[in-house]
């Protein structure tokens, strides 16, 4: 799943294992076969990641939760505490309270992951 810039729609990275805190580390090159570099250091957090093509914040800032809402090339998601929800039928709107999977356990990995 590509993050594709919130500001001027750039590809800026493929993106891998998003949870919060955001850190530069789940966001890797785009393509890797051809050099492109990954945009960010993996230790950086959100509030150091600007888009390589436009300079500006590539996602929308975080709500008071920490929630991030991101345009990728599936679509609108939202990272939150409890794991990514998508923008399911498309219309442009995130239903927070439906489709979040429960609080994973220590055992559990990852839970509602979408990540290709
Ligand atoms: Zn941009």
């Amino acid at each position: 799943m590509k993050l594709i810039c919130h500001a001027c729609k750039y590809e800026v990275a493929e993106t891998r294992d998003l949870a919060l805190p955001l850190t530069g580390a789940m966001f890797v090159s785009r393509d890797p076969a051809h050099g492109v570099p990954a945009p960010w250091s993996p230790v950086v957090t959100w509030e150091y990641m600007f888009c390589p093509m436009c300079q500006r914040r590539p996602f929308l800032d975080p709500a008071p939760d920490g929630t991030i809402i991101m345009n990728t090339d599936s679509g609108i998601i939202a990272v939150t505490q409890k794991g990514i929800v998508k923008d399911e039928d498309g219309d442009g709107f995130i239903d927070l309270g439906a489709g979040v999977a429960p609080k994973p356990s220590k055992t559990a990995t990852k839970v509602a992951k979408v990540n290709k």
